[in-house]
């Protein structure tokens, strides 16, 4: 499933091509994804100068003349150009820029393809979704203040998408251990230090997973397999069982449903 380091990596990647450019044609072939696609999507996108491709949590925003195509990947979906039309099963959307197709593919359909004429901030899609983890408004003043009342544990409240977007099961792993706190400390108990101390750990996780599928991903034109599913090595994440580098061991337990990995040496 793509987070938010992978669609940051599918940003990077069609940004340099698209930008500046015009949609020629779009090719809509189908519908019905998780929500539908906006009817008469060609018609209203067709002719249309693209201005920027931005993100916000695992939203994909291209701007284009006065609207916005907000796009998200669900489950399975990818984005990758190709010299063709959408032909194959499971290309749902094309879009001619240029001499090439920008492709949609998502074979379980549980992404979106959205276009509206409003500010994307205030889309019902975005307008309850927390603060960016990558953003330099995001550090552990805001995070303190947001944990401060929750009586879930730590880890819980990471994953709920309103203290943070994008932070989902490996990152919360990985930051927590990254910043020795135990995955079941009660959120309102994370004091300002280790607040502070876990804002940074998020940002540093999540640039680490980005460097790694952008040294992994070298062009990105004509490359299917090129939108977005990278490994990293971890520390915690699916190590169970194995050495921490404090020379404990890698502990997992069932947290709310998922996996939560920590080492219980290093992290209080
Ligand atoms: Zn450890």
């Amino acid at each position: 499933m793509p987070e938010l380091p992978e669609v940051e990596i599918v940003r990077r990647g069609i940004a340099p091509v698209i930008v500046g450019q015009t949609i020629d044609d779009v090719i809509v072939r189908e519908r019905r994804l998780r929500l539908p696609v906006t009817p008469q999507l060609r018609q209203k996108t067709r002719g249309q100068q693209i201005r920027e491709v931005r993100r916000r949590g695992k939203y994909l925003l291209i701007d284009l003349e006065g609207s916005v195509l907000i796009i998200h990947l669900g489950m399975s979906g990818t984005l990758y150009f190709s010299p063709k039309p959408p032909t194959r099963k499971h290309e749902h959307i094309g879009w001619k820029i240029g001499d090439v197709f920008l492709i949609y593919n998502d074979p379980r359909r549980f992404g979106c393809v959205v276009w509206s004429s409003s500010a994307p901030e205030t889309h019902p899609l975005l307008c309850l979704l927390g603060p960016e983890p990558l953003s330099p408004t995001f550090d552990g003043i805001v995070l303190r203040q947001a944990l401060k009342n929750k009586r879930t544990s730590i880890k819980t409240a990471l994953l709920n998408g309103h203290i943070v977007v994008g932070v989902g099961n490996i990152y919360a792993s990985e930051s927590l251990h990254k910043a020795s706190i135990h995955p079941q400390t009660p959120a309102h108990r994370i004091g300002n230090v280790r607040s502070s101390r876990l804002a940074d750990s998020i940002k540093i996780i999540l640039h680490q997973a980005i460097d790694a599928g952008g040294s992994t991903i070298r062009n990105f034109t004509n490359v299917e397999q090129a939108s977005g599913y990278f490994q990293v090595q971890w520390q915690v994440y699916g190590r169970g069982g194995q050495p921490c580098t404090c020379g404990g061991t890698v502990r997992q337990f069932k947290q709310n449903g998922r996996s939560t990995y920590y080492c219980p040496r290093c992290q209080r």
